[in-house]
C-alpha cells in the first residue's frame, strides 16, 4: 500500500508558482476541449440560511491520468476574518487500484489556479499591448489575479476598487510594496475601469458592479467572481457588448449568472458564447478578431483545473520529499 500524502497550504504555495500553473492550466483546458477528460457538473449543498455552501467537484483527467475530487466550502462572509472564503481539500486517487494518493489543501490551489486560468484567457484574448489593468475587488483573487496579469502582459497602470474603500487602499499599499510598482486605489468602479484595457471582476457581489457603458472599446474582461446562476457582477449591456468565451460551455449554461440572467431577459441566446478557451488554444475556434472588440472570459472554475494543479503539486512534493505521509487504509481485510 502507498501512504497518503498530506500537503498543506504553505507547502502548496511553495510548490505551485503562478507561471508554472499558467502552463498547466493551458494544457488542462486543451485536454478538456480534446475530450481527454471527464467533467460532470459540480454539486452544491447549501446551509438552510444560504450563508455558505459545500461544493463537490469530481473529475478525471487523461493526461496526466488522474482521478479526484475537490470538496470546498464557500463562506463569502469570511472576508475580513482569519478564515478564507474558500476552504477544503482535493483528494487525488490513483487510476490503477483507486488508492487515495494525496489530500491537498484546496484553498491555495483555488486561489492560484483560478488566476492562472484568467492568465491563459488574457494571453489568448487581450490585445497584445494591453497594459492598463483594473481590479474590482481586493480579496484573495484580486491578489492572485494581479500576479497572473503581470506574467502575461506588461502592466503600465494598475487601479483597484473595492466596496470598502479601506480594503482597496490597504490592498494598493501592500501589493505596491510586494511588486515594487505603483497601484492606485480608486473610489468608484467607473473611475477604475475608465480606459482600462484589462478588467478583472473578482468580487463576491450578487448584483452587477460593472456596467457596459463604462467599458472601453478593445478591453478584455475576466469575469471571475459570480459562480452561481443567481449572481452576477456585470450588467446585461456589458455581456451583450462582449464576445464571450468560457472555461466550459456546459458549466456556463448551468452556473453562470453573468450569462443566464441576460439570457432569461431575452437579451442574448446560447450562441452568444463563442468558444471554450481550450477550443481557442487548439485553433478550432477564433479568439479576438478586431482590436476594438470587447472580449470577456466568464470563469466558473473546473475540477479539471484543480486536478491538473493538484497532480503537479503531488508529483513535486513526492520528488522533493515535502508533505506528511500517513497510512489511511484501503487494505483488504482477509476474512477466509
Ligand atoms: P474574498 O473573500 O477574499 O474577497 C471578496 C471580495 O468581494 C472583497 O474584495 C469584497 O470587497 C468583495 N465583495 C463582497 N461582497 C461584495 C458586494 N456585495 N459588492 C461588491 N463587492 C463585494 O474572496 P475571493 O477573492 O476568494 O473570491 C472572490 C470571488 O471570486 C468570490 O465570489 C468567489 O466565489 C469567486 N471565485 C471564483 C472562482 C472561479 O473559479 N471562477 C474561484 C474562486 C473564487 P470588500 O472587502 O471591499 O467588502
Amino acid at each position: 500500500m502507498t501512504d497518503t500524502l498530506i500537503i498543506n497550504q504553505g507547502e502548496v504555495r511553495r510548490l505551485l508558482p503562478m507561471d508554472k500553473c499558467i502552463g498547466l492550466m493551458r494544457r488542462a483546458l486543451e485536454a478538456l476541449a480534446r475530450g481527454d477528460a471527464v467533467q460532470p457538473l459540480r454539486s452544491a449543498t447549501w446551509l438552510p440560511d444560504r450563508s455558505g455552501l459545500l461544493g463537490l467537484m469530481p473529475g478525471f483527467l487523461g493526461q496526466p491520468r488522474v482521478l479526484g475530487v475537490k470538496a470546498v466550502t464557500v463562506f463569502p462572509d469570511n472576508h475580513g476574518t482569519m478564515y478564507e472564503s474558500h476552504q477544503g481539500a482535493i483528494l487525488l486517487f490513483d487510476v490503477e487500484h483507486g488508492q487515495l494518493l494525496a489530500i491537498i489543501d484546496g484553498t491555495e490551489i483555488t486561489a492560484i489556479r483560478t488566476a492562472a486560468v484568467s492568465g491563459v484567457a488574457t494571453s489568448l484574448l487581450a490585445r497584445k499591448g494591453a497594459g492598463d489593468l483594473a481590479l474590482l475587488g481586493s480579496g484573495v483573487q484580486a491578489r492572485t489575479h494581479l500576479e497572473a496579469m503581470r506574467l502575461v502582459r506588461d502592466l503600465t497602470r494598475v487601479r483597484v476598487w473595492s466596496r470598502n474603500p479601506d480594503h482597496a487602499r490597504r490592498f494598493a499599499e501592500r501589493e505596491s510594496q510586494r511588486h515594487s510598482t505603483s497601484i492606485e486605489a480608486v473610489s468608484s468602479v467607473e473611475e477604475a475601469v475608465d480606459g482600462a484595457e484589462i478588467i478583472c471582476t473578482v468580487t463576491a457581489a450578487h448584483k452587477p458592479v460593472l456596467k457596459g457603458q463604462w467599458i472601453a472599446r478593445g478591453a478584455h474582461i475576466n469575469a471571475v467572481g459570480a459562480c452561481i446562476p443567481s449572481a452576477r457582477e456585470l450588467d446585461t449591456p456589458a455581456v451583450v457588448r462582449s464576445s464571450v468565451f468560457v472555461d466550459r460551455r456546459e458549466s456556463a449554461l448551468h452556473e453562470a449568472g453573468d450569462f443566464l440572467i441576460p439570457k432569461a431577459q431575452g437579451a442574448l441566446g446560447d450562441d452568444h458564447i463563442l468558444a471554450e478557451l481550450g477550443e481557442v488554444i487548439l485553433g478550432q475556434m477564433q479568439g479576438r478578431t478586431k482590436a476594438d472588440e470587447i472580449t470577456m472570459f466568464k470563469s466558473l472554475g473546473l475540477a479539471t483545473e484543480d486536478l491538473a494543479a493538484a497532480h503537479f503539486v503531488y508529483s513535486s512534493a513526492t520528488d522533493r520529499q515535502i508533505g506528511t505521509a500517513i497510512p489511511i487504509g484501503g487494505q483488504r481485510h482477509e476474512t477466509s
